[in-house]
């Protein structure tokens, strides 16, 4: 694993390490660019500006300190000035660069942050608007100067500057923009972690092969070939995975479709101009799918996480409890393994509430939830049922050894010291009913094995409270 941690702002590096990152980049980008140049031309790739502005939005601190923007600036007008550009042009180039990124960068640092993390669904719109207005800016200087260097039409020189920019603007920004606060290198971080089987390789395979049919048919209408893929690996893989799927998508499509059917020359350049703009708008769908769906996702989560647990105490929310319950007694019962249940209610608690007020009170259901599960195991449910009765679900566990585990929870609760408001400590114990299944009784369903263990607790509470008491099936 490499570790590319300057995508991540989580790690402060020194300001003197971030400037030089930015200086290095810069002349890295822009010796690529440069390569790309055809002839007397401007470069038919300059990735810089998008990579330098990337970068400040990783990492604002860097953006801040006008040093960064002036050794930039340094940076580019030198670079190109020693591969042989005229000083005038160099400086005037670099004004013309930096100014996109200056102005992208003070259009995103506006925004509320999750909008530029790309977690809101409006986030996409925005994107789109930052980075046109950036290449817009850079055009006006840049577009000029090459109306003046090539003699070109005016309006061309302008055209093709803006949207060579917004391009590399829309897909290399993203890429920085959902980087993972921490481990961003690792690929793990760029991709889903949801359990992977085969059918989730799908809208990929899916992808390759519609790109196939584009290369091999060839014609402008491939343009929108993927674009199911694109709208499925979006739905299926999240933001993430999205961005940079759509950053390797265009490049390949850029390069696949001017090898195909187009040269870089002048006669071309309309032709060059709407591919690229057309590429970039086309990544727009999937990413907008993406951060609508992940939006979608994270407010489902959240709900599924009220509907689950109880608010107070955490512990499975009786629903929830009765739903996991039945679903590990059909497990069990295909399994042959055996389970038991524990109701579990605290003694006199109406007493505590009496005496100490409702607050304290859901203290000690709080305190005997935690207890309680650190007791248990992780395959172990501890549910609510309501008021100050639990229920636990032991999955196979024989008999003998949940009561050892009964023991435990009510031998917790007693060594338990609760600090109750006005520095009152009180201690509670609890009863507790066992009712356990076998595989001859587990077709009855969870609700009477409840009642059973209910039973239980019932001759517990008869029996003193304080204690464990194990159904016994009368017709055994
Ligand atoms: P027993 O030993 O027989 O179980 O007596 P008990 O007082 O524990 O049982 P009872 O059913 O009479 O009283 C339960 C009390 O639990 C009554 C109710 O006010 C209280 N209670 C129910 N839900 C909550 C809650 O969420 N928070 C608090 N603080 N009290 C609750
Ligand atoms: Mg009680
Ligand atoms: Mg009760």
């Amino acid at each position: 694993m490499v570790s590319l941690s300057f995508l991540s702002s989580s790690t402060k590096r020194p300001l003197w390490q971030g400037q030089l990152l930015v200086v290095l980049c810069v002349v890295v980008f822009s010796l690529l660019g440069i390569g790309t140049r055809t002839s007397e031309y401007l470069a038919s790739f300059w990735g810089t500006n998008a990579v330098m502005l990337g970068l400040l939005l990783r990492n604002p601190h860097w953006g801040r300190d006008w040093r960064t923007w002036a050794y930039a600036y340094a940076a580019y007008a030198l670079t190109d000035w020693l591969m042989g550009t005229a000083p005038f042009w160099a400086f005037g180039m670099a004004a013309a660069n930096e100014l996109g990124v200056a102005v992208g960068w003070w259009l995103f640092m506006r925004k509320p942050r999750r909008v530029r993390e790309l977690q809101q669904s409006r986030s996409v719109l925005e994107l789109l608007q930052a980075c046109l207005v950036a290449a817009l800016a850079s055009a006006a200087v840049g577009g000029a100067l090459s109306w003046m260097r090539f003699e070109i039409p005016w309006w061309q020189a302008y055209v093709m500057w803006a949207v060579s920019e917004f391009a590399a603007f829309i897909l290399t920004v993203p890429v920085f923009l959902v980087a993972a606060r921490t481990k961003v290198w690792s690929w793990r971080s760029w991709w889903p972690d949801k359990p992977m089987d085969w059918h989730y390789a799908l809208p990929l395979v899916t992808l390759i092969a519609s790109e196939a049919v584009a290369f091999v048919m060839k014609g402008p209408g491939t343009l929108g070939f993927s674009v199911p893929a694109m709208i499925w690996y979006a739905m299926a893989y999240g933001v993430r995975p999205t961005v940079l799927l759509n950053f390797v998508l265009s490049l390949w499509k850029m390069l696949s479709i001017s090898i195909g059917s187009f040269t870089f020359s002048l006669a071309d350049i309309n032709d060059v101009t709407s591919l690229r703009l057309g590429v970039a708008l086309l990544s727009l769908a999937p990413l907008t799918v993406a951060c609508t769906y992940a939006l979608r996702q994270q407010s489902l989560g959240q709900l599924r996480q009220l509907v689950d647990y109880d608010a107070l105490t955490g512990a499975l929310s009786r629903r929830a409890l009765l739903e996991r319950g039945g679903k590990l007694l059909q497990r069990m019962r295909g399994e042959g393994q055996p389970m038991v249940l524990l109701m579990i209610d605290l003694d006199y608690f109406k007493q505590v509430n009496d005496l100490y007020g409702h607050a304290n009170g859901d203290k000690v259901l709080q305190a005997f939830v935690r207890s309680t599960q650190a007791v248990l195991r992780p395959e172990d449910v501890l549910g609510r049922m309501g008021g100050e009765e639990f229920v636990v679900i032991l999955p196979r566990t024989a008999l003998a050894q949940a009561q050892r585990v009964a023991q435990r929870i009510g031998d917790q609760l007693r060594q338990l010291e609760i600090v109750l408001d006005g520095s009152n400590v009180i201690g509670v114990t609890c009863s507790i009913g066992m009712a356990a299944i076998t595989q001859w009784d587990a077709h009855n369903p969870l609700e009477l094995h409840l009642s059973f263990a209910d039973h239980a607790l019932y001759q517990a509470k008869a029996a003193g409270r304080d204690c464990v008491r194990v159904y016994q099936d009368p017709g055994r």
